[in-house]
């Protein structure tokens, strides 16, 4: 098996990958290589038509593949390698990479640094265990929008969609621009799990009911999807008897949930984080293995693309740092906890050095949602390091705060920092 050798190999070409390989080109390595296992470059903007995409980077409201393409074009011209329809299979914790491909067969790659950028899949009817029938018509709701914007199938006429997560709610607009009735979006919790922005333009605008604090209890249909019974959940998310509803479709679309894709990473060494099922990362975006690095959807889920593009490019830059020996060899770490109503914080691990030179700017997510004005607050514990005030935080869309050089003096002595989100009543 011939071996390849690489400065910066970049595994996953969706925004985050991309981003990382244009960094790493940009900051010196000489040698970069993307590995895709899709035929195209782009990851799962391919098939995300709808605009929303490049807000905060571009100040412009693109659909997925132009914002993606911007970025093949960028990573093109800088003569960067690319390895199309080529699986990674396995990485060991000395960065050799090994891969499949139809026409070179099994292939072995030597890299000084590594950077995963495998984003995620989707949750199934089998992790959220709804009791039925089995017949055909329940997917999830990334495999409809494939279809629909890709493969140009629709996979039904009449749908019920479970789950308020972003991508439910765009398949539900997208549905019913191509003539489909969409009868209900139900969502288990109290809360929208999805961007509001979502709910606004793709539920409100085209009169989708959505009901919260619902789920689907039984699918009825032998070969196809039939009826689904929904049924009202308790403050326990405990059905509540005599409030089921039987609603006839021909599809039940799941949109309950992301999973970073990390089998790779396990099997690198790479320590997860149970939190976010991701890497435990630092401020470089570097995992617990040396010259492992990892950005993007694998790492945690983010709610807008720009946010994966920058963290691509946090993580390239310091790959082609490492690869160049430019590193700094010093892992001393603060830990970054989650306090009050934060679910987690990334990057788990702020390094002591480097806190003192940039800024390190920690993303989270809330446990619950506060419709009333919050303070977002990092404390050593005894002392508040710094303060954001916010109007409301929603589990929905991400939660940032920076610290800056100037609070270096005040942090760098710290084990851990927590962060918390508290009313802002609360003194
Ligand atoms: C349906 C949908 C709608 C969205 N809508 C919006 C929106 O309106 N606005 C917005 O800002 N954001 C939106 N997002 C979010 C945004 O698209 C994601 O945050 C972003 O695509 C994640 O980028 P990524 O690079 O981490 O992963 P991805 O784009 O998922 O790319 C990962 C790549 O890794 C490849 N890969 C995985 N494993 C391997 C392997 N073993 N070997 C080789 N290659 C591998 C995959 O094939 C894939 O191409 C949406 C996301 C989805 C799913």
């Amino acid at each position: 098996m011939p071996e390849r050798r690489y400065d910066v190999v970049v595994i996953g070409s969706g925004p985050g990958g991309l981003a990382a390989a244009i960094a790493a080109r940009k900051e010196g390595a000489e040698k970069v290589l993307m590995i895709e296992r899709d035929v195209e470059l782009g990851g799962i903007l391919q098939q995300c038509i709808h605009n929303g995409f490049g807000v905060e980077i571009f100040k412009e409201d693109l659909p997925g593949p132009a914002y993606a393409q911007r970025f093949i074009n960028e990573m093109l011209g800088l003569k960067v390698d690319t390895l199309l329809d080529t699986m990674v299979l396995d990485i060991t914790p000395e960065r050799t990479i090994f891969a499949t491909n139809k026409s070179l067969g099994i292939l072995s790659i030597q890299a000084e640094a590594i950077v995963l950028a495998m984003g995620c899949r989707e949750r199934t009817r089998a992790q959220i265990r709804i009791p039925g029938s089995r017949p055909a018509g329940v997917y999830s709701a990334g495999t409809a929008q494939r279809w629909v914007n890709v493969e140009g199938f629709m996979p039904g006429k009449r749908f019920v969609i479970l789950g308020s997560g972003d991508i439910g709610m765009i398949m539900a607009r997208r549905l019913t621009f191509e003539g489909a009735k969409v009868e209900r979006v139900l969502e288990l919790m109290p809360y929208l799990s999805g961007l509001n922005r979502n709910y606004v333009q793709c539920l409100l605008d085209y009169d989708i009911p959505l009901q919260l604090k619902h789920t689907v209890k039984q699918i009825f249909g032998n070969s196809r999807v039939e009826a689904i019974e929904s049924v009202r959940v308790d403050d326990n998310l405990q059905p509540i008897a005599g409030s089921e509803e039987i609603i006839p479709c021909d599809t039940l679309l799941l949109s309950v949930g992301l999973i970073p894709e990390n089998e790779l990473s396990r099997k690198a060494g790479v320590k997860i984080d149970p939190l976010t099922s991701g890497p435990v990362v630092d401020n470089h975006f570097h995992t617990s293995v040396e010259g492992i690095f990892s950005a993007g959807n694998v790492v945690h889920v983010y709610d807008l693309v720009d946010w994966v593009t920058e963290a691509g490019l946090a993580a390239g830059k310091a790959a082609s740092r490492f690869a160049m020996g430019l590193m700094e060899s010093n892992r001393s770490y603060i830990k970054m906890k989650a306090g009050v109503n934060v679910r987690y914080v990334v990057p788990q691990l702020v390094n002591r050095t480097s806190i003192a030179q940039e800024e390190v700017r920690l993303q989270m997510r809330v446990t619950r949602p506060s419709e009333e004005p919050v303070w977002v607050e990092v404390s050593d514990g005894k002392n508040l390091i710094t303060r954001r005030a916010l109007p409301y935080a929603r589990p929905g869309e991400m939660v940032t705060i920076s610290l800056k050089p100037s609070q270096a003096v005040a942090i760098q002595k710290a084990q851990e920092l927590s962060v918390h989100v508290n009313p802002r009543h609360i003194k």
